[in-house]
């Protein structure tokens, strides 16, 4: 069960507590992925709604601490495992959150990038169709590639090639959708795929790489704000907050809808505008500097929720400052932190 509270800023807060009903059937989840930025907040969010969650991780790019405050719960359990590898275990529903999903991360280890989004999601949905479990795919708007189209929507095919770096992630996902329809189709499996734009909020990591994490860390130490290319690149960035939400909303609807749905925050931003908000709402003396531009870079996203509107009754709610502030107190607290620990 959960009590809400509005924080300060007006963001929901969950504060978890033990399930008030005892000998009501409880769900059982597995999240796979469930230590990294968005699969920890979601875990939280299944807890919350009285389920008992199966958090699965390697820890490659996950870390015990987004996840550490919920050891004591009853009806959490963690399993260091990689989906590259086979499991078995007793589910009802599972999340497909594994795999890296920042540019440096998934670059690090193309090979393995693709063999986790490949075998993964097949290891996952065999899993599905032995325990007859509904499964969720966290997608991502990558599968649009170097988009010319805007805004998004799903029955875009996608711009997107074979060849260059972020093609390990793109094409990757690509594949692991793919299964998901043909497991849909050849065995009645239930699937739901939706496709996540850039979400940003606490417990994203200081070298995560992506840019928020990396201008916000940048402006609390008054060191240069690092633009690729022109800066006139744009992306439409949702608050963590509102994506888990869409995520509840997808797993709460009914068996027909399967997606592929996007779910993301429509108001675009160039990167030149999100690094002068992060100055103004940090009080940096940050000057802002341009490097190369990011080889493959995608030059404009920006999703269509309609589809999402329509099927799940969402919308995100969490206006780009409000979620910048509550970002930038969260890195603050990180860098103070390990300040005292050096
Ligand atoms: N970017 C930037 N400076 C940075 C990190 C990223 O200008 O320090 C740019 C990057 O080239 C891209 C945009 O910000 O155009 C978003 O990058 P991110 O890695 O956050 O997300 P993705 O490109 O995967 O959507």
């Amino acid at each position: 069960m959960a009590r809400a509270k509005k924080s300060e800023k007006g963001i929901t807060e969950n504060i978890l507590q033990f399930p008030s009903n005892k000998s009501k059937k409880l769900k059982k989840i597995l999240v796979a992925g469930g230590a990294g930025f968005l699969g920890s907040h979601l875990c939280e969010s299944l807890l919350a709604a009285d389920n008992d969650v199966i958090c699965v991780d390697d820890l490659s790019t996950g870390r015990i601490e987004n996840i550490k405050h919920l050891f004591d719960l009853p009806n959490f359990t963690f399993r260091r495992h990689d989906v590259r590898s086979p499991l078995n275990v007793r589910v009802d529903v599972i999340f497909n959150f594994a795999g890296p999903a920042s540019s440096p991360a998934y670059q690090a280890d193309p090979v393995g990038t693709l063999f986790t989004n490949i075998v993964g999601a097949r290891n996952l949905l065999e899993l599905a169709r032995r325990r007859d479990a509904t499964i969720i795919q966290a997608s991502t708007s990558e599968v649009y590639g170097d988009s010319r189209v805007s805004p998004q929507r799903e029955d875009h095919l996608g711009d997107v090639g074979t060849t260059g770096p972020r093609a390990c992630h793109n094409e990757g996902t690509r594949c692991a959708e793919a299964q998901f329809f043909d497991f849909h189709r050849l065995y009645g499996l239930k699937v739901k795929v939706a496709r996540i734009f850039n979400t940003y909020g606490p417990r994203m990591r200081p070298d995560d790489g992506r840019v928020i994490s990396n201008f916000i860390v940048q402006a609390l130490r008054n060191a240069p704000i690092t633009i690729y290319g022109s800066g006139l690149q744009t992306r439409s960035f949702c608050y963590v907050d509102d994506l888990v939400g869409g995520f509840m909303k997808l797993f709460n609807s009914s068996p027909d809808v399967i997606g592929p749905i996007n779910l993301g925050n429509p108001t675009e931003l160039t990167m030149i505008d999100l690094a002068h908000r992060i100055i103004r709402l940090t009080n940096s003396k940050s000057p802002v500097v341009h490097m190369l531009a990011a080889v493959d870079d995608t030059k404009q996203r920006r999703p269509d929720i309609s589809r999402a509107a329509g099927q799940l009754g969402w919308r995100p709610h969490v206006d780009i400052d409000d979620g910048l502030l509550a970002t930038i107190d969260h890195f603050d607290g990180v860098l103070r932190h390990a300040a005292a620990n050096n």
